[in-house]
């Protein structure tokens, strides 16, 4: 058969999803699978089972990441790599993560069933502790490959009941040997369920992943005078809130200003004293603002800055903007987006170029080798939800894409 007529076993991959969503079954058809619980080392172990029957050789590094290789013609070539995570959130779906996971399986189950040997040898990975629900911070595993954390950082996290990363991982039996660092890769892909409504919306099977949203979450402190809601003559008033009205519609103007992908959420609020007869002396507002694009994230921050500044000094009300975090914006590989662009339309799918809002292991991946992603439509865009959905038909496409887009890195 024409390298180019192959095509991965839809049935099959959707029997693996049924069968591994048995593991830490929900009563309403979603899945409780969080890291390094019991439900996570059932999964890990039929996974490393099958990825076994596949003819794979399975490593764990020490920070549980598996890594199933099959084997290629140039071993010493640097390998294509594929993955994503089989944890899940308390109340999880039955595909974020563990579709990528088998979807990679799939791509080395078809290899060998056509008795293709690719020139790469291809590694498909399971990221530990991608959620981040039972242990902070989330994309622990690849974090710790990519440099971004401490071993010894991530085996000291601990969960609400005090239980130690480092510990679980020894009681389930995936704290592994293999060093926890970068390995040379000469391209890495990872398909994932889109988390949101819209390749759904535009009837489109393939999102052509081009890089992750960058993120600044921000403290605003705004400081007044506390003082009587009666006696006090309105311009007598040093009230914060003459501050945080329009600056927080300022967040907004932002967001629109640097439409479609401009971001700016308003998800906390703490009012001093909070007494509703009292103009209150202190509002902390929370702002999380978003972008793909640096620079565009850069012009973001510099202008709502400039507006915090500019509206208390007219207000007299003292500011402070505190950088609470920063996720940088993600670029993925251009060379391996045309590949992945390519394949899908070789394939015949619809497709659409379109950034990632939410985080994915991908982000720490692209730090040390050539990433992209490929999204597929999930129904309602919903996700972290028991109720999540795909349709077979967009799975299957999703793992042809990629197995296409890896054979094509395979060769490379
Ligand atoms: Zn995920």
């Amino acid at each position: 058969m024409l390298l180019s007529q192959i095509r991965i076993d839809s049935m099959r991959l959707s029997a693996s999803l049924e069968r591994f969503a048995q593991i830490g079954a929900t009563g309403r058809g979603g899945c409780n699978r969080q890291a390094l619980t019991d439900a996570d080392r059932e999964g890990r172990d039929l996974y490393v089972s099958w990825a076994r029957e596949a003819g794979c050789a399975v490593a764990v590094d020490q920070i549980g990441n598996i890594f199933a290789r099959r084997a290629g013609s140039d071993p010493g070539a640097p390998p294509v790599l594929i993955g994503s995570h089989l944890d899940t959130q308390p109340t999880g779906g039955r595909f974020d993560g563990v579709y990528g996971v088998l979807a990679g399986l799939e791509v080395v189950r078809t290899l060998n069933e056509q008795r293709i040997c690719t020139r790469r040898p291809i590694e498909v990975a399971s990221w530990t502790n991608e959620e981040g629900c039972r242990f902070a911070p989330a994309m622990l595993g690849s974090g710790v490959v990519s440099g971004a954390y401490e071993l010894q950082y991530a085996y000291g996290r601990t969960d609400r009941q005090g239980a130690r990363l480092g510990e679980e991982l020894t009681r389930i039996g995936y704290k592994g040997e293999l060093p926890a660092r970068r390995r040379d890769y000469h391209a890495a892909f990872e398909v994932h369920i889109e988390q949101g409504p819209i390749l759904e919306k535009s009837a489109t099977t393939i999102g052509v992943v081009t890089g992750i949203q960058g993120a600044y979450w921000l403290d605003v402190t705004l400081k007044g005078v506390a003082a009587h809601a009666g006696p006090t003559p309105m311009e007598m008033r040093r009230d914060p809130w003459r501050v945080a009205c329009p600056l927080i519609s300022r967040a907004f103007e932002l967001a629109a200003q640097h439409a479609p992908w401009g971001r700016a959420t308003i998800g906390d609020l703490k009012v001093m004293p909070g007494s509703r007869n009292t103009v209150p002396e202190q509002l902390v507002v929370s702002v999380d603002l978003r972008h793909p694009q640096h620079a565009e994230l850069t012009r973001m921050l510099a202008a709502f800055r400039q507006s915090a500044q500019d509206l208390a000094a007219s207000h007299q009300i003292e500011v402070r903007v505190e950088e609470v975090w920063h996720m940088p914006p993600t670029a993925f590989d251009t060379r391996l987006i045309g590949w992945i662009e390519d394949s899908a339309a070789q394939l015949g799918y619809s497709r659409q170029r379109m950034v990632s809002g939410a985080g994915h292991d991908s982000l720490h991946v692209a730090q040390f080798a050539p990433t992209a992603m490929i999204f597929v439509p999930c129904a309602g865009g919903l996700s972290h939800n028991e109720a999540e959905a795909a349709s077979a038909d967009d799975l299957a496409a999703g793992a042809n894409v990629l197995l296409h887009a890896a054979l094509r890195a395979a060769q490379d």
